[in-house]
């Protein structure tokens, strides 16, 4: 039996006829670009989320930049990040002019080391008592947010973080691209920092049928700020406050979500039961560290990564057996030749140089049947009683 990586096919065949006709709607209306359909899932998300405001954008990576422009960060800031995520959070950063500048991860969560932020704020960072004003005392940039990521559909460990980060007066930004609908201590995603982003790229737990992103905040001023710059900084028409940008998301991006929305929690079930088939199943293995159970945080599994042992030869393994795998993600953002001029160098964040040489991603999709777990968990198995 083959096993795809991800099955999106699997998922259209069963709520085919609601799309269709949530598709055809926005179609008859002519409400293409931002819209009704839009405003009526950006009220679903946000109240899924226990936010206040949810503004829809054009993609996770466009949440992310409006997001760090509404909190002011500009050119010669630095923003404060892990160097194990997708490349995105970077680039928006970096399109804000800003500097990305990294804390390494604990290696059992995959996320930001509280510990390691604290001491990256005590240690490398100063606060001017009269301004507020952060500054790296090594760069001499102002430090303007820190962004956590929930990699994997996980939380990091925001409670400290928060503390950390308030201890400074440092606003903090959620990349929850991978996390709709997870929880840290009974609070959602999106819900716990100063603002949340999200995509709804097609293959995350809640995906669009093509780009789509969000903003979520308790925050009016800011979610005001955002709005105005995903459509032209504008505060009434053709009335421009702000330079801004064409951020909007689609109309059908919007009638789609709100479809899918219904569903998510329990798709969200799905992968965790999935999860727990793997991880049940593989528990003997010593090659292979399986994702750390804690009980702060409620997993929604976007990926379910495991550290192994000889990767390169259990992927072709995998291969062989039409079992689809992935690396999340291979090469660290401080080793990318994009961020070359950082100057970061090979051994600068261990933990998260170790993860990306020994993670593999195992199929993971809401649908994945006891049959398919089963055939994945088998098969890597006997590669290692070999
Ligand atoms: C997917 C993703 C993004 C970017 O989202 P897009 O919608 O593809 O722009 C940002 N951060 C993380 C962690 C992601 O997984």
């Amino acid at each position: 039996m083959n096993v795809p990586f991800l099955d999106l096919k699997a998922q259209y065949e069963v709520i085919h006829e609601e799309i269709d006709r949530a598709v055809q709607k926005v179609i008859e209306s002519c409400a293409f670009a931002g819209g009704p359909f839009v405003e009526s899932f950006e009220n679903d998300f946000a109240r899924f989320c226990e936010c206040e405001y949810c503004i829809g954008v054009g993609s996770g990576t466009e949440a992310l930049w409006l997001a760090l422009l509404a909190l002011g960060v500009g050119p010669g800031d630095e923003v404060v990040t892990v160097p194990n995520t997708f490349i995105a959070t970077a680039e928006a950063i970096s399109f804000c002019g800003a500097i990305p500048v990294f804390v390494d991860i604990e290696e059992s969560s995959y996320n930001m080391d509280p510990e390691k932020f604290r001491t990256f704020l005590e240690v490398e960072c100063s606060r001017e008592s009269s301004s507020g004003i952060v500054r790296n005392r090594t760069s001499g940039r102002r430090v303007k947010a820190v962004i956590p990521v929930h990699l994997y559909g996980r939380t990091a460990d925001m409670d400290p973080i928060l503390e950390a980060a308030r201890g400074y007066g440092l606003p903090v930004v959620e990349d929850a691209s991978q996390a709709h609908g997870a929880k840290y201590k009974g609070r959602l995603a999106g819900s716990l920092g100063d603002v949340g982003c999200f995509s709804f790229y097609p293959g995350k737990n809640l995906g669009a049928y093509g780009e789509a992103g969000a903003v979520v905040t308790h925050d009016k001023t800011l979610a005001d700020r955002v709005q105005i710059l995903r459509d032209h900084g504008q505060t009434k028409k053709y009335d421009h406050s702000v330079v801004g940008w064409n951020s909007r998301m689609d109309g059908i991006q919007g009638a789609v979500l709100q479809v899918k929305l219904q569903y998510l929690a329990g798709w969200n079930e799905n992968r965790r039961r999935a999860a727990s088939r793997y991880t049940r199943d593989l528990s003997n293995l010593e090659a292979v560290v399986l994702p750390d159970g804690n009980r702060d945080t409620e997993h929604v599994y976007h990926v379910y990564a495991v550290r192994v042992k000889n990767r390169r030869g259990l992927m072709e393994f995998l291969d062989t057996k039409g079992i689809g795998c992935a690396i999340h993600y291979p090469v660290p953002i401080h080793l990318q030749a994009a961020y070359r001029s950082l100057g970061f160098e090979k051994g600068d964040f261990p933990a998260a140089e170790r993860c990306a040489a020994r993670e593999v991603s195992l199929p993971m999709f809401p649908e994945l049947t006891p049959e398919q777990t089963a055939t994945v968990t088998d098969a890597v198995q006997s590669f290692y009683a070999k």
